[in-house]
């Protein structure tokens, strides 16, 4: 629940003569048109370069699906960019089928190939590498210029200053010590697990800031605002600050919600009715929790009407799994739980770094290839340093990755029951390549797994088939300054139309490059985490039609929606997106959440559960791992997974050929 454990709700600058690194689209449109009258240049281009001098990104006119991406490494991989969804689609329109003549063999054989270079992927090449042992050599194979998969960061430039913000993958908990994940962390070089934040600083009185994006500080004190607007008959639209401690008194809406809402925003059960959580996978509450969907769960427990699910909780409460309660099983509210980190009281709750897990995708590459970061294995030493690309993919390492480029088909070489090596094929540059392996470790997810691997039996297939995926838009907003909100008593807020629902000011975690203070005036990134549910239609339906509309909506709509929206609910406050928004980056993620039905987790109907099919043992030489197959996104999954991966190939495939 918003506040909660659940993460799905989960310098001193005036802001005048602020000088940013890009202007958005729309402040820039006057200059753009005089381009037009001038002499016909391209707008968008004259844009680019008159406005990204030191990005050197063309914004040409295909990004206006792309849109701008930063300054930074990850300027080219904000999302799934036009040119990766593009290759996506190609394998999923068949483009492949039948493969070309016109294969490169690079005649390169590997102990693995590995495809997915995101925290699974790296995982599992750093497993391969510890248990096979030092010359195993394995090919990591990503599509996106750089690893990290859903744990990349995107960074701005703003009056001088180095912003960062997460593009997925935001928190991860302080484990138990000695415990498996603990022990990992400490293997990648996170020794301190237990960050350092940004301290308060200037003459103004202070105000509760979170950490990550889902701990909703200003909520229990008061300082967090609730906003009602036209969808509630508020036009203007009205905030609710303080709404718990004021009961939700004025808000626009009918008593039994207020009652019902209250209710669960206080996490106050039934009378009469316990909850217990389930303490173990599988155990008899998380079997039943399986069995109904969250929404009849909130029902049970909490005593809400349908219509107060779908109004105020939907999508946020959906328990980080991409849409609203109605059409996700009930554990998947609870599947993170059962990693069991170190209770909050001794641990100090959630940590993240400023752009999220992309930190710990940095340490687990660090940690594979020491050259490809130079300067010490630390926290500080993969901030602070630019990633060597060239040493990712040298001859010389055992472990490489290969980035940009797109696994089309992986295949054993004859019966998979016998074969004793299998073939990869990838696109780089509109080229096919082959490459060949004794094993292979499938991390790339659901969505794509399923149409490479070519002689995957039915079993799998029907499995595959069951895992539905979700879209999310993670939009990060530099702002020059938050003195708006800050005027208006808050440091976070949350509302119920438009776009986005919560968003709020961070305390930055400390990795060297951060300023060590923060107050209003300083340049801040708000991240709006933006889902697309349809309470009531099947699972799978929403998912597809969420995709539809976040793909087909232009970067410069969604600017203006975005831009719109702020204005809306803050100018009252003295905010003027014209003036005070100094960038905007939109990472599309088509298929970001996994959407676990009831049964997803322990079967139905006296059937296996769909990702136990793929978890129980290896198809032939090919192991299946990402953090899906556990039915819940985290980034300790796609570790675990990987680690499962990679012991049943050594167990039951490498050691008999
Ligand atoms: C918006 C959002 C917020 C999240 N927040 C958190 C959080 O706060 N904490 C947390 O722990 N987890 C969070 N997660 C979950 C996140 O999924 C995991 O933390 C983790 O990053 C997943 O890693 P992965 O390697 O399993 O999958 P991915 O990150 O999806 O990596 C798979 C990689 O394989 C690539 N790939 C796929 N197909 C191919 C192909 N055919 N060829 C080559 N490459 C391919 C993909 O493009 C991707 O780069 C969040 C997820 C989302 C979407």
């Amino acid at each position: 629940m918003l506040g909660g454990k659940s993460r799905s709700p989960n310098r001193s600058s005036s802001g005048i003569n602020t000088s940013v690194t890009r202007r958005d689209f729309l402040s820039s449109t006057l200059l753009a048109s005089g381009a037009t009258l001038l002499g016909g240049a391209n707008p968008l281009e004259l844009l680019a370069t008159q406005n990204n001098p030191t990005t050197q990104h063309a914004i040409t006119k295909d990004d206006d699906f792309t849109g701008y991406g930063g300054v930074g490494e990850y300027r080219h991989s904000n999302g799934n960019t036009l040119s990766i969804l593009e290759a996506g689609h190609a394998i999923r329109d068949g483009a492949y089928d039948p493969l070309p003549a016109n294969i490169v063999d690079l005649h390169e054989t590997y102990d693995c190939v590995i495809v997915g270079g995101g925290i699974s992927g790296l995982a599992a090449a750093l497993f391969f590498r510890r248990q096979v042992g030092p010359r195993a050599k394995c090919l990591v194979l990503e599509n996106h210029p750089i690893f990290g998969g859903e744990a990349k960061q995107n960074e701005f430039l703003v009056d001088g200053h180095r912003l960062v913000a997460h593009q997925g993958s935001a928190i991860y908990q302080i484990q138990y010590p000695h415990s498996f994940l603990a022990n990992f962390y400490d293997s990648i070089g996170l020794k301190t697990p237990k960050l350092t934040y940004q301290k308060w600083s200037g003459p103004d009185p202070e105000l509760p800031l979170s950490r990550t994006p889902y701990e909703a500080a200003g909520l229990p004190s008061g300082h967090y605002g609730f906003w009602f607007g036209a969808k509630f008959g508020s036009k203007p639209g009205m905030w609710i600050t303080d709404p718990i401690g004021k009961n939700l008194e004025s808000a626009p809406i009918p008593q039994t919600s207020r009652t019902e809402w209250l209710r669960f925003l206080k996490g106050e059960p039934v009378e009469g009715k316990r909850f217990e959580h389930p303490r173990v996978e599988g155990d008899e509450i998380s079997r039943y929790l399986d069995s109904i969907t969250l929404e009849q769960h909130f029902i049970e427990r909490f005593g809400l009407s349908r219509e107060t699910v779908r109004t105020f909780l939907s999508p946020v409460e959906g328990g980080g799994s991409g849409l609203g309660p109605d059409a996700l099983s009930a554990y998947s509210d609870y599947a993170f739980e059962m990693l069991h980190p170190l209770p909050e009281d001794q641990s100090g709750s959630d940590q993240m770094f400023p752009g999220g897990n992309a930190t710990i995708a940095r340490l687990m590459l660090k940690t594979l290839i020491p050259a490809a970061i130079p300067g010490p294995h630390s926290v500080e030493g993969v901030s602070r340093n630019s990633v060597n690309f060239a040493a990712l993919d040298s001859p010389v390492n055992p472990a490489r990755i290969r980035l940009s480029c797109t696994a089309i088909h992986i295949a054993h070489d004859g019966d998979p029951a016998k074969a004793n090596s299998l073939t990869g094929i990838y696109q780089k540059d509109g080229k096919l390549y082959r490459v060949h392996a004794r094993s292979a470790v499938m991390a790339g997810g659901c969505w794509t797994t399923k149409h490479i691997v070519k002689d995957l039996p039915e079993s799998r297939r029907n499995a595959y088939a069951q895992f539905y995926r979700s879209p999310c838009m993670m939009a990060n907003v530099a702002v020059n300054n938050w003195r708006f909100l800050y005027k208006m008593g808050i440091t976070g807020c949350r509302w119920f139309e438009g776009i986005g629902n919560y968003m709020e000011v961070r305390k930055l975690a400390l990795t060297g490059l951060e300023s060590p203070t923060i107050n209003p005036d300083s340049p801040v990134v708000l991240t709006l985490k933006v889902l697309y549910a349809y309470p009531g239609e099947p699972t799978e339906a929403q998912g597809k039609r969420g995709r539809t509309e976040m793909l087909t909506t232009s970067f410069r709509d969604y600017e203006t929606r975005i831009r719109a929206q702020f204005d809306e609910m803050f100018s009252h406050a003295g905010f003027d997106a014209k003036r005070d928004i100094a960038g905007i980056i939109l990472n599309r993620w088509g298929h970001a959440y996994l959407n676990p039905q009831p049964g997803f987790f322990f079967g139905k109907n006296g059937q296996s559960a769909p990702r136990q099919v793929l978890r129980e043992a290896p198809f032939g030489r090919i192991a299946f791992a990402n953090t899906d197959l556990a039915g819940a996104m985290d980034h300790r999954y796609s570790i675990l997974e990987a680690k499962r991966a990679i012991e049943q190939l050594c167990d039951q495939v490498l050691t008999h050929s």
